[in-house]
């Protein structure tokens, strides 16, 4: 069979073994839930509760008048103790809602859309997406109904719906693949009809044949195409995947839109499907737990504001020293300084690694070996880069097209002198868009 794949790209130790056979289960409810104001891109919220209420399980808790933001609804039926600042993934504290269950599992969902495709008006199910409060679920958290409504100018002709899950270790979205095949399409279809899109293709890595069969197997005659890309870091990127797929490439600073095509992951279509089907908002997430820093590593839906450490608690605990905790992968996912940072919408993984060399390394200076280019799935140079960075040059790396970088991580991950690369590149991103802020005031 013919493999889709792109330029560039690295090929970590994939690790999946950890996780991939643990069927998902419903992780247990913490005894207090810390819901943040701030999930996605865009305005964050402000809240719409007040401490000493209650709540319904469903019912909005944080909202926000901007375009581009998306309501927070309780995660369970309870008491909000209080709202204040508290540990964010993202490293910093934000207003977050904090919620003690009373067990009642008593509900406030949207009203039920129903799932006759034909019967559904697109305008409602876009409205639906953003009641929903439904992000990209894949890590980017970009609302989703910002990114289902392109200008008139762009039409979408494809819908990729994304299953590759190329970050190591995680199997949170293969599991999905197998155990709800059915829901993730007819989420697809919900999608294409929302964009118009003529043609929808799900791809899939070729490590994962047995999700692959099972959609084809699912499908029956939804006229959707099947694809398999090439086993290879960062294949699940857009703009890899949309170059893999469709030979297409996505201009310098721009979006997939500009390019006809919208990409969503797979756990975003079954979200799209619940909120439209069923009603339901987004209040939980399916993630894996792995790593060999914990006891018994498995893939748990979690409500969204649960504790880390009670997903830990859950799988057995850890095991032996504890090197490194990462929310997200091993490639994009951020270290954390604490188990009490909560599950949140982009919350695809927790990562714990007991080696402690990962604490110790530290790094040398550029040997000018260029793996750092080879790699690079968006033709930069990284090393300039990272020199640049180091300089505080924050203007000429603009020019060498800072923006374009996806942070996945490849060029740290080859770099023989072990330079964080993709650490100086975030920062400089952030200089970069302070200094365009300032000039544009
Ligand atoms: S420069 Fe950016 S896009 Fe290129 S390999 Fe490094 S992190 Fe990935
Ligand atoms: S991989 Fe590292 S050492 Fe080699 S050119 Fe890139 S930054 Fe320099």
């Amino acid at each position: 069979m013919n493999l889709f794949t792109f330029k560039g790209g690295v090929h970590p130790p994939y690790r999946k073994e950890h996780a991939k056979d643990s069927q998902i289960e419903i992780a247990a409810v913490p005894d207090q839930l810390v819901v943040p104001l701030v999930q996605h891109i865009g305005a964050p919220c402000a809240p719409a509760v007040e401490a000493g209420g209650t709540v319904k399980e469903g019912q909005v808790i944080g909202q926000s008048d901007a375009f581009v933001s998306a309501p927070i609804h309780a995660p369970v039926s309870g008491k909000v103790k209080r709202i204040e600042r508290a540990l964010h993934p993202l490293g910093q504290k934000v207003l977050s809602v904090f919620i003690e269950p009373d067990g009642a599992d008593e509900k406030e969902y949207l009203k039920p859309l129903g799932d006759t495709i034909d019967q559904l008006s697109s305008d409602d199910m876009k409205k639906r997406v953003m009641e929903a409060g439904i992000v990209g679920l894949g890590g980017a958290t970009f609302p989703s109904h910002v990114k289902f409504s392109p200008p008139k100018d762009k039409p979408i002709e494809v819908l990729i719906i994304n299953g590759c899950e190329c970050e190591p270790y995680l199997t949170a979205d293969y599991r999905l693949m197998l155990e709800k095949p059915g829901d993730i399409i007819l989420g697809a279809q919900m999608i294409g009809k929302i964009l118009g899109a003529k043609e929808i293709v799900v791809a899939v890595e070729d490590n994962k044949p047995d999700a692959f069969k099972k959609f084809k197997e699912s499908d029956a005659g939804k006229g959707i195409r099947y694809v398999l890309t090439h086993t290879k870091y960062p294949q699940g990127g857009e703009k890899m995947l949309i170059k893999a797929v469709l030979k297409r490439e996505v201009p310098s600073g721009g979006l997939p839109m500009d390019v006809g095509v919208v990409v969503s992951n797979v756990g975003t279509a079954l979200a799209v499907c619940e909120a439209v089907r069923d009603g339901k908002p987004l209040i939980d997430r399916v993630l894996t737990i792995t790593g060999n820093g914990i006891k018994k590593p498995g893939n748990y839906i979690a409500k969204i504001g649960t504790p880390v450490s009670s997903i830990i608690e859950q799988s057995g605990g850890t095991v032996g020293t504890i090197g490194k905790l990462i929310v997200g992968g091993p490639m994009m996912g951020i270290a954390q300084s604490s188990y009490d940072v909560p599950v949140i919408k982009g919350t695809s993984g927790i990562l714990l690694l007991q080696d402690e060399k990962y604490m110790k390394e530290g790094h040398l200076p550029c040997i000018k070996c260029s793996f750092c280019v080879q790699v690079c799935p968006t033709q930069l140079l990284p090393s300039r880069l990272s020199i640049l960075a180091e300089a505080e040059k924050w203007e000429l790396m603009e020019q060498f097209g800072v923006d374009d970088c996806i942070e996945c991580g490849s060029c740290s991950y080859v770099c023989p002198s072990k330079r964080p690369i993709v650490q100086l590149i975030k920062t400089a991103k952030l200089k970069v868009r302070d200094i365009k802020a300032r000039e544009n005031k």
